[in-house]
């Protein structure tokens, strides 16, 4: 079965994205749990926690199928020690948060070099910032989302998604995100070798890390590199390939979060899909 929803609105607090998710018609949602573009936000009252749960079993959302997603302001990766250890503490407050809200999953970009340091060393910093957040919490999966590799940001290629897991102790709690602009931008071309792209992320990374996906059209063509998200059959992907995606049952039973521009199609974008 598949899971479709959007990463919907939390203005006024988290318990209102379970009303925001099922108002389009969704069976899982995203969300951020704070305020994305500040450093620090008001710990989760105990009143927005119990309503976010109990909006959540009312409204038949898993929490298998909520996939959560950190502030864009962290950088697991960052070269400078100071802005590294602000980025590791504002990570493990997001994981401690999805932990509150009785979450299993925080989706979150990898990091970037800043042209500072090499990929490789970069790789190597969010991979410890990942090892130092499971250590502090439980039960919540690190879920690292591929890149369009926009920038000096990291994650764009296969090989260093493995080269982080690899490193992370906890395998049973690291687990990949795949954004289909994202993917479509950083050279994989999954309009004209579908079946090719899939299997070389399962070769390389495995379909057994997938636990979610972000699906977007893209307004920018194949290898462009720069991540403009375009809503569900406009972009350079085509319906064609959402046709395809929701046949493919190595899809069925994650979170399917569209992160489309218009979230007043999210309604009708969700029903085409499902209609596939
Ligand atoms: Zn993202
Ligand atoms: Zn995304």
């Amino acid at each position: 079965m598949k899971y479709i929803g959007a990463h919907v609105s939390a203005s006024g607090g988290v318990e209102n994205a379970p009303k925001n998710a099922l108002a389009i018609g969704a069976n899982a949602f995203a969300l951020f749990t704070k305020n994305q573009r500040q450093w620090v936000s008001a710990p989760l009252s105990e009143k927005s926690i119990s309503l976010f749960k109990q909006r959540c079993s009312e409204g038949g959302f898993d929490p298998r199928y909520i996939l959560p997603h950190d502030s864009y302001l962290i950088n697991l990766g960052n070269p400078d020690e100071e802005a590294l250890q602000k980025s590791r503490a504002a990570f493990l407050d997001e994981m401690q948060r999805c932990e509150q809200l009785g979450l299993c999953m925080l989706n979150f970009h990898p990091g970037s070099h800043l042209k500072k340091i090499s990929v490789e060393e970069c790789l190597d910093k969010i991979a410890e910032s990942i090892n130092l957040a499971l250590a502090q919490t439980g039960g919540v999966t690190a879920v690292i989302e591929n890149t369009a590799g926009q920038g000096s940001n990291v994650g764009n290629r296969f090989e260093e998604i493995r080269y982080i897991i690899d490193k992370v102790d906890d395998k049973s709690r690291v687990g990949v995100c795949i954004d289909t602009c994202h993917t479509y931008s950083a050279g994989y071309d999954i309009v004209g070798a579908y079946d090719e792209v899939f299997e070389e992320f399962d070769r390389v990374i495995g379909f057994d890390y997938l636990r979610g996906i972000h699906l977007n059209d893209s307004k920018k063509a194949l290898a462009s590199r720069v991540d403009r998200h375009d809503s569900v059959g406009d972009g350079t992907l085509g319906i064609e390939f959402f046709k395809r995606f929701m046949n493919d049952a190595r899809f069925d039973n994650i979170p399917i979060i569209l992160e489309t521009p218009d979230e007043e199609r999210w309604l009708d974008e969700i029903a085409l899909l499902r209609s596939f």
